[in-house]
C-alpha cells in the first residue's frame, strides 16, 4: 500500500513537475511572442499631450517590437549626415516578412520588365502579378517640428502588428508597408531636447531657434532630384535602387489656423511628364482618405487646395517620375507637442489659399469645416492614423490592380515614343570632370541607365546639316528606360 502510494505520489510529482515546467515554457513563450505596447516602453503613450519621444526612443520601441512581433522587421538602411542610424520597419504578415527578399526581388521586375522574360512555358509577369505584394512607404516627420507623424508611426506600428480585425489582416496579408518613422532623425532630437527644456515655461510649444538638418533645415523636403544630403541619398536607394513602392505617403504638417487636413487630389497644374492615371490614382487614395475622416466625423478635411504636382523636388513628387503614386498630408500642427486652441476669429482671418477662400468655407473639396477649440497632438495622431488605414485598405483591397498599372507603365516608357529624344548626350572633353561625374552619380543614384560610349558615333540633327562626331568616352542617357519619365524630367 505505502509503497504503492508512494510511486503514486513520485509520478504525480513527475507529472506536476512536467506541468510546471509546461506552464513555464507556455509563460516565458508567450512573453517572447508579445509585441511591446508603445506606454510600454516610453512610459507614456505617443501623442499625448506634453509627451515627446527622441530618436533613441523611437529606434528602442521599434526594435523592441521586432523583437516582440514576427509581422514587423527593423532595419538600418543608412546614416544621417551626423552620423545617427536611420530605420525603416518592414511590417506585413509573419509569412511576408520571412520571405521578404524574394517579395523585393519580385517588385524589382515589375519595376524593369525587361527583367522578365518574354514567352517561355509560363507567363513570369501573371506569377509575379498574382502572387506580389503592393508595396507601401509611408514616411514621417521631414521636417522636425512637424513632429507628430514620428510619434504616430509607433501607435500605428503598433496598431498593425497587434490587431486581428479583418482589415488589418487583409492589409498584412497583402501589402509590405516600409514604415520610416523619420526621415530626419537629427531634427527629431534638435525638438525633442528643445521642447523638453521649454516645458513649462512661456517658450513652451515654439520652434527650435535652430535649423532642424545641419545643412539644410526646411529645405531637406526640396532634396530628391539633387541628392545633396545622406538622408535623401539613403531613402532614395532604398526606394529605387531596391523596393519600388507602389505608393509612398509623406507625412507633413502645416500652419495652425488652415483647414486640419489637406491631402490630394492636389491643386493644378499637374506636371506633362507625370502619367495621367497617376494623377487619378493620387486623387482616388485622397478621397478614400477623406471619405474614411469623414465617416468618423472629423471636420476640416479639405482637397485640391495649396499643394500642386509640378515641381520634381519633394519627397512625395519625386516617386511620380518612378511610376508611383506619392501622397502628401497636412495637418494643422498644435504647438509641437502641445495643444493649442484655436478661436473661430482666427480662422476667419486666415490668408485664402489656392483652392479654398477660407477655412470656414463650405464647398465639394472641404465640407465640414471645423470652427475652431482645442487642437491637440492627440487629434493629429488620429487623423493620420485614419489616413494610414485608408491608404493602406485601398493597397491591399486593390493589390493586383496597384501592381498592374504599375508594370503596364514601366512596360510602356520601355518603348520608343517619337515625341520625345532617344537619348540625351554628355559630351567627353567637357571642362569641370568633377561636376559631370558628380551629375552623372546623381542620376545613377536614383536608378538611371547611363552608357559610356564605346564606339565612334555619327549624327545630324537635320537632313541639310553635315554629320558631325560625338566623341568617344561621352555618356548617352537613353529615354526608353524604366526611369524614362525621371530622365524626361530631368533633362
Ligand atoms: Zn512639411
Amino acid at each position: 500500500m505505502i509503497k504503492h502510494n508512494s510511486s503514486l505520489g513520485r509520478r504525480s510529482l513527475l507529472f506536476s513537475l512536467i506541468l510546471f515546467c509546461g506552464t513555464i515554457l507556455l509563460v516565458s513563450a508567450s512573453i517572447v511572442a508579445q509585441p511591446p505596447s508603445p506606454r510600454s516602453v516610453l512610459g507614456f503613450t505617443p501623442a499625448d499631450d506634453r509627451t515627446i519621444a527622441d530618436w533613441t526612443q523611437i529606434r528602442d520601441y521599434f526594435t523592441k517590437l521586432d523583437a516582440g512581433s514576427g509581422k514587423v522587421k527593423v532595419q538600418e538602411f543608412g546614416k544621417t549626415t551626423l552620423g545617427r542610424p536611420m530605420i525603416v520597419a518592414f511590417i506585413s504578415s509573419e509569412e511576408n516578412i520571412k520571405n521578404l527578399d524574394r517579395y523585393r526581388e519580385m517588385n524589382q521586375k515589375l519595376a524593369d520588365p525587361r527583367r522578365i522574360p518574354e514567352g517561355g512555358i509560363y507567363d513570369q509577369a501573371s506569377t509575379i502579378l498574382d502572387n506580389g505584394k503592393t508595396i507601401v512607404s509611408i514616411s514621417c516627420s521631414i521636417h522636425s517640428n512637424e513632429i507628430v507623424g514620428s510619434q504616430m508611426s509607433m501607435n500605428l506600428a503598433y496598431e498593425l502588428a497587434t490587431s486581428d480585425d479583418v482589415e488589418t489582416k487583409e492589409i498584412l496579408e497583402n501589402t509590405i508597408l516600409l514604415l520610416i518613422p523619420s526621415s530626419n532623425p537629427e531634427g527629431i532630437d534638435i525638438v525633442a531636447s528643445w521642447y523638453r527644456k521649454t516645458l513649462g515655461t512661456k517658450s513652451e510649444g515654439t520652434v527650435p531657434p535652430e535649423l532642424y538638418h545641419h545643412y539644410a533645415g526646411h529645405d531637406n523636403n526640396r532634396d530628391w532630384f539633387m541628392l545633396n544630403l545622406k538622408e535623401t541619398q539613403a531613402i532614395t536607394k532604398l526606394y529605387w535602387q531596391e523596393w519600388f513602392p507602389q505608393i509612398v505617403f509623406d507625412v507633413h504638417q502645416m500652419g495652425q489656423t488652415g483647414p486640419r487636413f489637406v491631402i490630394p487630389p492636389f491643386y493644378d497644374p499637374p506636371n506633362p511628364r507625370i502619367a495621367p492615371s497617376i494623377v487619378r490614382e493620387v486623387g482616388l487614395i485622397g478621397y478614400k482618405m477623406a471619405a474614411d475622416l469623414q465617416a468618423k466625423n472629423i471636420k476640416g478635411i479639405a482637397t485640391n487646395t495649396t499643394f500642386d504636382m509640378w515641381w520634381h523636388g519633394g519627397f512625395r513628387s519625386a516617386p511620380y517620375y518612378h511610376n508611383s503614386i506619392g501622397i502628401l498630408s497636412e495637418a494643422a500642427s498644435a504647438e509641437l507637442m502641445s495643444p493649442v486652441t484655436i478661436t473661430k476669429e482666427q480662422l476667419q482671418r486666415t490668408r485664402p489659399a489656392r483652392g479654398l477662400n477660407s477655412p470656414l468655407e463650405n464647398v465639394i473639396s472641404h465640407p465640414d469645416p471645423w470652427e475652431g477649440g482645442v487642437w491637440s497632438p492627440a487629434d493629429i495622431n488620429q487623423i493620420e492614423i485614419v489616413a494610414s488605414r485608408a491608404l493602406l485598405q485601398m493597397a491591399a483591397k486593390f493589390r493586383r490592380r496597384y501592381l498592374e498599372n504599375f508594370y503596364q507603365l514601366n512596360k510602356k516608357d520601355l518603348m520608343l515614343d517619337g515625341s520625345v529624344p532617344k537619348a540625351f548626350v554628355l559630351i567627353a572633353g567637357q571642362p569641370n570632370t568633377e561636376a559631370i561625374s558628380r551629375f552623372l552619380e546623381i542620376l545613377r543614384w536614383q536608378g538611371i541607365e547611363v552608357h559610356e560610349m564605346t564606339h565612334e558615333l555619327w549624327v545630324k540633327h537635320s537632313p541639310e546639316e553635315e554629320f558631325h562626331e560625338i566623341p568617344l568616352g561621352s555618356f548617352l542617357i537613353f529615354t526608353d528606360q524604366p526611369q524614362k519619365r525621371n530622365v524626361l524630367s530631368l533633362l
